[in-house]
């Protein structure tokens, strides 16, 4: 694989562009590989890549029944934070925080990471309780935040009602390294590093079944035929479910519809990530100048990729009286994406009652930020067989154990 740097750019622009490789390639499935990942978006590619990087294990094929990054990789608002409140929690997010900032230089693929800050409004005395909590709690954990006040939150952002009607701000969770990153580039630059160690991304090819032997699996049944595999990996987000029933087992897990909207583009007004969860709803300005604005979650399970009508009207309705300036902006593009919940609101990366099958999941409403750190402890589990000290706490025995990681707080409503 050819490198991409300033060289490369001046040469092919000598060039008219006509020399740029594909960016991954598009083979046929081979009979058998040493390991399968269902699901290419984040989690799967970034899965498969740390496979290669950290274990050297090659020989694995992506299998991705649409396109890759098309599912809620490629559809997510963004939004990278580690301001989690357990211990679990804020070590895996941490570490994908801190993976984030060498990623572009890691995949030599411009993901373009902007830890531009992040804050969670705190618009109620619980939840300045809540947020003092996670701060102290954050210190302890090396993750950097502050509980600031509503005079610093209005310096940060200038456009911000600090005296809504509803509900002032009387303070801010703010993460100074948080920030956002390009969706799609995240799952481009891992597929072309997978493709370029070798392995195989296989899309448009839906797995229908799971073959079993003797507790263990043998291979699964795609569109493209049946295609053998040393261990197996379900990276499906909303459709775990349907793939671990497929395997014979069940999931702690519910599907339901998440939803963003963007407006038309405006000038730069906005260099901080904002959520307002009491009066729920959340905003950042992109690259192109859109207003990138997060939804709710449908009250009901489904596999749609729309999301409820009147989740919009709420959502602008929260955000006008946050943001006063956008109550005349034009909206351009709605759409949804499948979300994995769990009840306690934390992910699942374990093993699973057949020996040699790995499941990662349950990221819910925000699993993007997580992409690197997830995809780097599924593939430590994978790999030796046993969760390292990333993934230990995740395992879906702690549903029957009763040893949940309640992150309802910062992750129940937010992203
Ligand atoms: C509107 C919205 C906003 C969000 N905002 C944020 C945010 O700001 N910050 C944040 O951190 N997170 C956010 N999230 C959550 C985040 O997008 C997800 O947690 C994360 O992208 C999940 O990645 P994944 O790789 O597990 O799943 P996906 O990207 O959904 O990938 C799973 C893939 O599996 C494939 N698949 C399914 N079944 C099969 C099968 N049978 N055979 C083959 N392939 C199959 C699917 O086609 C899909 O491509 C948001 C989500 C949504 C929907």
């Amino acid at each position: 694989m050819k490198r991409y740097s300033v060289f490369a750019l001046a040469r092919e622009a000598l060039n008219y562009h006509l020399g740029w490789e594909k960016a991954w390639k598009s083979p046929e499935p081979k009979a058998q590989y040493d390991a399968v990942i269902v699901g290419a978006g984040g989690h799967g590619l970034a899965t498969a890549y740390y496979l290669g990087r950290n274990h050297g294990i090659t020989n694995v094929a992506i299998i991705e029944k649409g396109w890759l990054g098309g599912g809620n990789t490629g559809r997510n608002t963004t939004i990278i934070r580690s301001n989690y409140l357990q211990d679990p929690s804020a070590a895996i997010y941490e570490k994908a925080r801190s993976l984030y900032e060498t990623m572009s230089q890691d995949l030599n693929y411009n993901v373009m990471f902007s830890p531009r800050g992040v804050m969670m409004l705190a618009q109620t005395h619980h939840e300045v309780r809540g947020y003092q909590r996670t701060a102290h709690a954050n210190a302890l954990q090396g993750v950097v935040t502050e509980f600031i006040s509503p005079q610093r939150v209005k310096e940060l952002c200038p456009i911000l009602n600090i005296d809504g009607p509803r509900y002032p701000v009387l303070g801010a969770l703010w993460q100074p390294r948080g920030g956002t990153a390009r969706h799609d580039a995240v799952a481009w630059g891992y597929a072309r590093a997978c493709s370029a160690m070798g392995m195989d991304i296989i899309q448009q090819c839906e797995v229908t079944g799971v073959r079993t032997e003797g507790g263990v699996v043998r291979g699964v049944e795609t569109t493209k035929g049946h295609i053998g595999c040393g261990k197996l990996g379900i990276v499906v987000a909303g459709h775990s479910g349907q793939v671990a029933e497929m395997a014979g087992f069940r999931l702690p897990i519910e599907a339901v519809a998440l939803q963003a909207l963007v407006s038309e583009p405006i000038k730069p007004c906005m260099d901080v990530v904002v959520m307002a969860n009491t009066v729920h709803g959340y905003m950042s300005q992109s690259d192109k100048g859109e207003m990138v604005i997060g939804g709710g979650t449908d009250g009901f399970n489904n596999y749609t990729q729309r999301g409820s009508f009147h989740h919009i009207e709420e959502t602008l309705r929260a955000l006008i009286e946050t943001f006063p300036i956008i109550s005349r902006l034009k909206m351009l593009r709605q759409w949804g994406g499948i979300v994995d919940m769990t009840g306690d609101r934390s992910p699942i990366i374990s093993r699973t009652p057949l020996g040699n099958c790995f499941i990662n999941c349950g990221w819910g409403t925000g699993g993007f930020k997580a992409i690197p750190g997830s995809g780097w402890a599924m593939a430590d589990l994978m790999a030796r067989g046993e969760p390292g000290p990333l993934a230990a706490a995740f395992g879906m025995e702690r549903f029957r154990e009763g040893r949940f990681i309640d992150e309802s707080v910062a992750a129940g409503v937010a992203h």
